[in-house]
């Protein structure tokens, strides 16, 4: 048997697409993970500290961001976003597939320091359905729907860094999408294996 970690997923798409609720779905399965980030956007009803975010100061971020906990962070709409670094790691060491929901900026330079993460993007059907989603949605103010809006086409342009990417249309098929290709990255032969078999070759 081969002995594996977890695998790292990014999970990204621009505001509204319906990442979290994918995510959530996901998450039913007990070898998914989450990591919950921090951030000093204000908390939505509804949302708990320390299941759906950290919520912290600025100052308590920034002094996060000088100890150097965090893995990757950005600066979305004019709020401080971070995946704390300890926690990811503990949970792929205990074999959890863990999964991020962030943004592009913080996935590619998740990519950077974790080379073996799997970065997914997730597209909307089309701006015009992702404006109804948002709306609908009901957490944000106009002038913060249009600000969400108006960065989703910049997020879009970054796709062809991404390993994966995939249309929300249908939800069940979304989901059923990432299921797919979390189990074919299960069963991808492990890096360590190719290692062992380069040391035996060398002895040939
Ligand atoms: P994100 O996390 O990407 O910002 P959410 O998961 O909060 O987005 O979803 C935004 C809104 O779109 C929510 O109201 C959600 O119920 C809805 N939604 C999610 N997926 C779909 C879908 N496939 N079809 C229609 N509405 C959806
Ligand atoms: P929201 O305010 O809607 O919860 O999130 C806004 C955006 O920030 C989303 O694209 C979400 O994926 C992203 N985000 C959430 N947590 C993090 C994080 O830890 N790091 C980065 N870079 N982005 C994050």
């Amino acid at each position: 048997m081969i002995r594996r970690k977890g695998n790292l997923y990014v999970i990204s798409a621009p505001s509204g697409t319906g990442k979290g609720t994918i995510c959530a779905e996901l998450l039913k399965d007990p070898v998914n993970d989450f990591s919950v980030s921090m951030t000093t956007r204000e908390p939505r009803e509804g949302e708990v500290h320390g299941r759906d975010y950290f919520f912290v100061t600025r100052e308590e971020f920034i002094s996060n961001i000088e100890a150097g906990n965090f893995l990757e962070h950005a600066e979305n709409f004019d709020n401080l976003y971070g995946t704390p670094k300890e926690m990811v790691l503990k949970k792929l060491e205990r074999r959890h597939n863990v999964i991020l929901d962030i943004d592009v900026k913080g996935g590619l330079q998740v990519k950077k320091a974790m080379p073996e993460a799997i970065l997914i993007f997730i597209l909307p059907p089309s701006l015009t359905e992702l404006r109804s989603r948002l709306e609908g949605r009901g957490t944000e103010s106009a002038e913060k729907v249009e600000k969400r809006l108006g960065e989703a086409l910049n997020e879009i342009r970054l796709i062809g860094e991404y390993d994966y990417c995939l249309i929300n249309d249908d939800l069940d098929s979304a989901v059923e999408n990432i299921r797919s290709i979390m189990t074919a990255e299960s069963l991808r032969v492990p890096e360590s294996v190719r290692q062992i078999i380069r040391k035996y070759e060398q002895e040939v």
